[in-house]
């Protein structure tokens, strides 16, 4: 690869990605921010409205991909502080960035947070409610194994949902998406992170995601039933649901 990363080269992908989350976690929520022009915030409410937590001390959610917390807090306060939210990241600077969020909003009695990979969760059988995933299992070397991992880790009648960005399905916003993300965000990350590379791979795992219906199926494929999704935003971004039966 062009990256400049040596160890990155050695780690592959996921190599990559590690040296990415590494290196922005304390900017990452304000890149996130200037990247998406605040729309993740709509699509991550959008995410918890659809899950509709129940107000139950008993209710386990996984957060997987979980990074500096934004699923798992608006999780645990949609429920009224009642749900538990498990922040799984397998990047400790994102967790620390995560843990330190959770405190200041004192949520630190409802979340926890856990050092893992996605493939190989430290979990047994059957532990969770919900499994959620948001723009993260696009990183992840192999999202058959991960997807498998989900089902595993759930109840029998536990809901799965994974965000992440998609394919854009109207003309006009694919060409606006084309220049914003090949042109603007590379730039944006040179300008807030100091290397535009990153980024640059980054857009490239958009484009190489496979698109709503080709994903749908492979999360059948791992098990799940009842599998749909919901375009947010002319499918720059879609959330997948799916339920272990
Ligand atoms: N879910 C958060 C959000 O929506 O703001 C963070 C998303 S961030 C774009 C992607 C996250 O995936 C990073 O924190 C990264 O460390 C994590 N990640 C990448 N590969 C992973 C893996 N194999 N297992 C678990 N987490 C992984």
């Amino acid at each position: 690869t062009s990256y400049g990363f040596t160890e990155v080269e050695q780690g592959g992908k996921q190599g990559l990605v590690d040296e990415v989350f590494h290196g922005v976690a304390r900017r990452y929520d304000i890149m996130n921010d200037a990247m998406s022009g605040g729309m993740h915030r709509l699509w991550k409410d959008a995410m918890v409205t659809a899950l509709n937590p129940p107000k139950r001390p008993d209710y386990a959610v996984l957060d997987v991909a979980g990074g500096t917390g934004d699923i798992a807090f608006r999780i645990v306060e949609s429920s009224g502080r009642q749900a538990h939210a498990t922040v799984l990241d397998i990047n400790g600077s994102m967790l620390q960035v995560g843990r330190e969020r959770a405190e200041k909003r004192r949520l630190d009695g409802c979340v926890d947070f856990v050092e893992a990979n996605a493939e190989d969760l430290p979990f047994e059988n059957g532990r969770f409610d919900a499994y959620t995933i948001a723009f993260g299992i696009r990183n992840v070397p192999d999202i058959p194994r991960a997807l498998s991992e989900a089902y595993r880790v759930l109840k029998r009648g536990g809901r799965f949902l994974c965000l992440e960005f998609s394919e854009v399905d109207a003309p006009m916003l694919d060409r606006l998406y084309d220049a914003w993300s090949f042109n603007a965000i590379p730039r944006l990350g040179r300008m807030i992170t100091g290397d535009s590379e990153p980024y640059q791979y980054l857009v490239e795992s958009i484009r190489k995601f496979p698109n709503q219906k080709d994903f749908a199926t492979t999360i059948e494929q791992a098990g799940f039933s009842r599998v749909k999704w919901t375009n947010y935003t002319g499918g720059i971004a879609a959330l997948h649901s799916g339920w272990k039966l």
